[in-house]
């Protein structure tokens, strides 16, 4: 509980929050992520999912690593911590299905065609579902590209050179043409 919550943060934290009716849900005023996260930086570089930082300050610190910041709501802004609870991967799942408004998850494959069941799942932070082949083919891909592009680079420059020198080849051949023709 010492990571939080300190005077600052609480300040810092509730002067972004539209503070409604007890009931209401209180939209996050300040950095929202694309999908309406509320983000609150803390120290230095340091950024926190606003809904965390909301149960933490209400005295309901994360129970685990596993656990994440669910909406009753489904109201990404909202931090009313009346509104959220801490589930693990697996219930925000469960929950997401059951409300069946979450378009992810009634796919059934990924794009690649994957079946999206059983371990092949995996949740990203905001709680949407991700397939783990997928996953893994996209992580091999970006170690190769890193393995590749001090190659690609040259490749590059040889073909910079090699057209850079055709054409000068060109040219002088056109100088020489209308030199003789002169
Ligand atoms: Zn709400
Ligand atoms: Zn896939």
């Amino acid at each position: 509980m010492s990571r939080w919550p300190d005077r600052t943060v609480a300040d810092r934290f509730w002067a972004k929050v539209d503070c409604r009716g007890q009931d209401e849900c209180w939209p996050w005023l300040g950095y929202r992520l694309p999908k309406g996260y509320g983000i609150l930086r803390i120290v230095g570089n340091k950024r926190m999912v606003a809904t965390r930082v909301s149960l933490a300050l209400a005295g309901r610190p994360r129970p685990s690593d596993q656990h994440e910041a669910c909406h009753s709501c489904d109201n990404p802004p909202c931090v009313n911590p009346a509104h959220l609870w801490w589930g693990t991967r697996h219930d925000n799942m469960r929950d997401s299905v059951k409300k069946g408004h979450h378009a992810q998850a009634s796919r059934t494959h990924c794009f690649r065609g994957h079946a999206l069941t059983g371990d092949n799942i995996m949740l990203n932070n905001l709680g949407r579902r991700l397939c783990r082949q997928c996953n893994r083919i996209r992580g091999r891909w970006q170690r190769e590209r890193r393995r590749q592009l001090p190659e690609d680079a040259a490749r590059v420059n040889d073909a910079a050179a090699a057209k850079g020198k055709a054409i000068q080849e060109t040219l002088a051949d056109a100088r020489a043409r209308e030199a003789s023709n002169a």
